[in-house]
């Protein structure tokens, strides 16, 4: 069902190093900070069922524990899971001739962690009603806007252009761990 194959994810992977690199310096966070945004980033092959949506290019599985819940060694977090759906990625490059993969999963990847970076920094709650969702998406693709402005990449203007108010970027899922 459409996963990338090997050369899509070499593609993705650098893609994912530049995102990463593009984020931490919009919000100015050290590589020794950066270890604190707990967060992984799957493609389809490493996929559950339940991670999977047809109508998104992500989506973000928050892991909370439950509320008074104690961690030993520690204080409760949060971790967020950014599931790349890549048969949704490829649809847009097959469809849409001037999309390249590389721009797109730049991307699509620097607006999930803006996402992740802005729950971790409780500059946005996780848990919000359909407005303040859209608020926030707005915001987000916004800053991603910003941080990949200054990049000089073949294609990304394109990208810019086309996705700047996209709606179906990512879907949202909870999951509350009990252990
Ligand atoms: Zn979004």
């Amino acid at each position: 069902m459409g996963k990338f194959n090997p050369a899509q994810i070499q593609v993705v992977s650098q893609a994912v190093e530049i995102a990463e690199d593009v984020t931490a310096n919009y919000f100015k966070i050290s590589t020794a900070q950066w270890k604190h945004v707990r967060y992984d980033i799957r493609t389809l092959a490493e996929l559950s069922t339940e991670e999977i949506t047809e109508s998104a290019f992500a989506q973000i599985t928050r892991y909370s524990r439950k509320p008074g819940q104690t961690v030993p060694g520690g204080r409760p977090y949060d971790f967020f899971k950014i599931c790349l759906q890549d048969h949704n990625i490829m649809a847009a490059v097959e469809r849409d001739e001037p999309l390249e993969l590389f721009p797109l999963a730049i991307y699509v990847v620097t607006h999930e962690l803006v996402h992740v970076v802005r729950f971790c920094k409780f500059l946005q709650r996780f848990d919000v009603d359909h407005l303040e969702r859209q608020e926030e998406e707005s915001r987000v693709h916004t800053i991603t806007q910003q941080a990949l402005g200054a990049l000089r990449l073949s294609r990304l203007d394109y990208v810019l252009g086309a996705y700047q108010n996209y709606q179906f970027m990512e879907k949202f899922r909870d999951q509350v761990s009990s252990s």
